[in-house]
């Protein structure tokens, strides 16, 4: 005889999914989380973390994953170190695949995969990752006190990574591929207004320069064709990120760019007893406290449609 299905299983490990964790595990919904393939999600890769509220000194992005797991854990939720590759929404009982093949079924599922880092798509920025090229300003900075950066993207974040950078770095070659800027006014102005960021507009870029490490970078002026290499060693890549809902793809209803619809004011997607929470779901505010604050909602509306289908 096949195993009972579990009440409700969460894929995804950044704050939106311990925290849904934990509200399910002490609904005694016995929660069974699997991690993917980067447990910890986005903040693993972040250092101060200082606009999370409870932490008056700030924490590190890993320790508070850490107490995020080790707290959704103390309340009985089993954490599975694996991916989910594959997903079968039909009908009531809902069935997720791992990575090597396993079935698993629950009665609710929660999805808080989360979101990544979005790539220009060059050879040289694949190569060069992590060997200065980053799409962390504030993981990598530390790394370039002193030195040239460029940075791509013309955003919020883009702007936020330029004004972090010009507090460590001599000059910040910023690379704007249009004439103006999609970054809110005040953000735009900031970053106007600090003298050692070089604003590049029309400019896109061709090639990062170096074989083992980031030397430079050769740009083309969009309007004016212009070629030029910049020298710098830190090249840092700001422009937006991709939903990590693949998986999902022709399973849920999703926009265009991949974030998962939900119902208003609710975690509930267009297949009943399968939830959404964090960034899969969220291009506006996708901050680790928002992300959370859905987690929390998607295991209530879990809970309240277990109840509704009997099954607690
Ligand atoms: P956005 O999608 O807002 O901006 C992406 C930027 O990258 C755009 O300027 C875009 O250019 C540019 N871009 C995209 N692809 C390329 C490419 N191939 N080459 C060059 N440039 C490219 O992403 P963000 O991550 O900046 O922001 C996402 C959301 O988070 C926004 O809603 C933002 O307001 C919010 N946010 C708010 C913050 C705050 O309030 N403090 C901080 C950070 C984010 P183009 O404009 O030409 O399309």
């Amino acid at each position: 005889m096949g195993k009972e299905p579990l009440k409700t299983i969460i894929i995804g490990s950044g704050p939106a999914g311990y925290t849904a964790a934990i509200y399910a595990a002490r609904a005694n919904l016995s929660p069974v989380l699997y991690t993917g393939r980067e447990p910890g999600g986005q903040l693993m890769i972040t250092t101060d973390v200082e606009n999370f509220p409870g932490y008056p000194d700030g924490v590190m992005g890993p320790q508070m994953m850490e107490d995020l797991k080790k707290q959704a854990e103390r309340f009985g939720t089993e954490i599975k170190y694996e991916l989910i590759d594959r997903v079968d929404f039909d009908g009531d009982v809902k069935k997720v695949y791992t990575e090597g093949g396993e079935e698993i079924q629950a009665h609710s599922v929660i999805i808080s995969t989360g979101a990544s880092a979005r790539w220009l798509g060059l050879e040289s920025e694949q190569r060069l990752a992590n060997q200065g090229v980053s799409a962390c300003a504030v993981c990598d900075g530390f790394f370039y006190r002193g030195k040239e950066v460029a940075i791509v993207g013309a955003g919020d974040s883009a702007c936020e990574e330029a004004l972090y950078l010009s507090n460590l770095c001599p000059t910040v070659h910023m690379l704007v591929r249009r004439d103006e800027m999609r970054a809110s006014k005040i953000m735009q102005e900031r970053v106007k207004k600090q003298k050692n960021i070089k604003i590049y507009w029309n400019t896109e870029t061709e090639e990062i320069l170096g074989e083992t490490e980031v030397t430079g970078v050769r740009v083309r002026n969009n309007v004016t064709d212009e070629v030029q290499e910049i020298p710098i060693a830190g090249f840092f890549v700001a422009i937006g990120h991709i939903p990590n809902t693949k998986l999902f793809k022709g399973v849920l209803e999703m926009e265009d760019t991949g974030y998962l619809v939900h119902k208003p004011d609710s975690t509930h997607t267009n297949v009943p007893g399968v939830f959404v929470s964090g960034d899969a779901a969220d291009h506006v505010y996708r901050q680790a406290i928002t992300a959370a604050g859905t987690g929390c909602m998607a295991a209530l509306d879990a809970e309240r449609y277990l109840g509704q289908q009997g099954i607690i």
